[in-house]
């Protein structure tokens, strides 16, 4: 038996084994991936559970070193759909039994902005009669305001870490009170405390990050008992200060093979959480969701903004599906899960299991 083999027998991972397995080969990697569809179906099942994803605008205050639609960037043409267009969007996915919607956005935290999103989620329920699981992504907020929303009647929230490590962290961020480590960490409690079913994240293949860095940030997900988590390849983008170190950056391809680990390794770490098959991967290989679905992804999130929009919440530069329509989207993940063995579940909302189980040991 060699080293990885070993290390895939043994019931808990240390940062050393994680290493490893961050470094292994092509050989080794596929036994990695096995393991990982094995503890998948053991613990959550072969079933992967759509959230529609609406990009309700790219308006953003922050100015995130990595991010297309920071505020820095005057060459984004800037939107914001209207309260009717994503009370559509969620009918949609109501009408095809998403079951879930995630609403996302660049960062805005003013008083207008907190109560649309309170009257939305409001709009939202009573429009597609409260059987609809809603997730938001809209950075940093007061605890008041995650609470506001939460009764509102969101469920999930998503706050990537980006990196737990601080050093990093300080070189992704201009360095000031809004883009604040701590400040982060301190929102992903909150919102644990008011709680929601938390998610969290990390970009791989940043500049400077190293696989120690890696292995470090699967623990710390781990150690914050964190309920689902969407982290993707790290796509650089030409109109932001972090392209200027594109040269020392992993091929695409080893980019993609790391998240790909990664994921595999989450779930080996924490058998009963949501992962996400994020989006970014697609940006690299054509069949990047499907694969992140085989090694241990059970959750995708299909695209519903209208497509006017789509072209305009460039997070990453590439992005896959800008041209699609919305039917066209649904057709085309339908049939690449398939391809996949794992059915979908229309119609059912695929809480985080961990979450069930975290709250049931009160
Ligand atoms: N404004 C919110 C949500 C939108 S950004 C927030 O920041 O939380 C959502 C995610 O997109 C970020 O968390 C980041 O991880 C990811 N992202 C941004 N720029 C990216 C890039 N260049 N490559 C890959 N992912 C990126
Ligand atoms: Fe804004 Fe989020 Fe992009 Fe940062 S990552 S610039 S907060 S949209």
């Amino acid at each position: 038996m060699n080293v990885i083999e070993g290390i895939l027998q043994k019931d808990g991972l240390a940062r050393q084994d994680i290493i490893l397995l961050l470094q292994a080969n092509a050989d080794e990697r596929n036994k990695l991936y096995a393991k990982a569809a094995e503890v998948k179906e053991k613990y959550v099942g072969r079933k992967v559970y759509f959230r529609g994803l609406i990009e309700m605008s790219n308006i953003c205050s922050k100015n995130c070193f990595y991010c297309g639609i920071r505020a820095g960037n005057f060459n984004t043409h800037r939107y914001n759909l209207s309260d009717d267009e994503v009370v559509e969007a969620a009918r949609y996915a109501w009408d095809n039994k998403y079951a879930s919607l995630a609403i996302q956005t660049g960062e805005v935290s003013n008083r207008a902005f907190t109560e649309r999103i309170s009257n939305l989620l409001n709009r939202i329920h009573s429009e597609t009669n409260g059987e609809l699981g809603i997730t938001l992504s809209m950075g940093e907020q007061t605890e008041e305001t995650y609470k506001k929303w939460f009764e509102c009647g969101a469920s999930r929230y998503l706050l990537r870490i980006e990196s737990t490590n601080r050093d990093l962290y300080a070189k992704l961020h201009p360095n000031n009170k809004a883009h604040d480590f701590d400040k982060r960490v301190e929102c992903l409690n909150a919102l644990k405390r008011v709680g929601y079913q938390v998610g969290t994240g990390v970009m791989i293949g940043l500049p400077f990050q190293t696989i120690e860095n890696l292995a470090d940030d699967l623990l710390w997900i781990q150690k914050m008992d964190i309920d689902m988590v969407g982290m993707g390849p790290y796509i650089e983008h030409p109109d932001t200060p972090l392209y200027k170190f594109k040269d020392m950056l992993l091929p695409m391809e080893e980019r993609f093979n790391l998240a790909l680990k990664m994921i595999a390794i989450l779930r080996i770490l924490m058998k009963d959480i949501n992962i996400a098959a994020p989006t970014a991967l697609q940006a690299i290989d054509k069949l990047g969701r499907e694969k992140g679905i085989k090694v241990g992804a059970n959750v995708v999130m299909p695209n519903i903004t209208p497509g006017l929009y789509r072209n305009d919440y460039k997070l990453y530069d590439n992005k896959p599906c800008v041209d699609d329509a919305v039917d066209d989207c649904k057709n085309c993940l339908e049939a690449r899960i398939q391809l996949t063995g794992d059915t979908i579940g229309y119609g059912e909302q695929g809480n985080s299991k961990h979450y069930a189980n975290r709250m049931s040991k009160g």
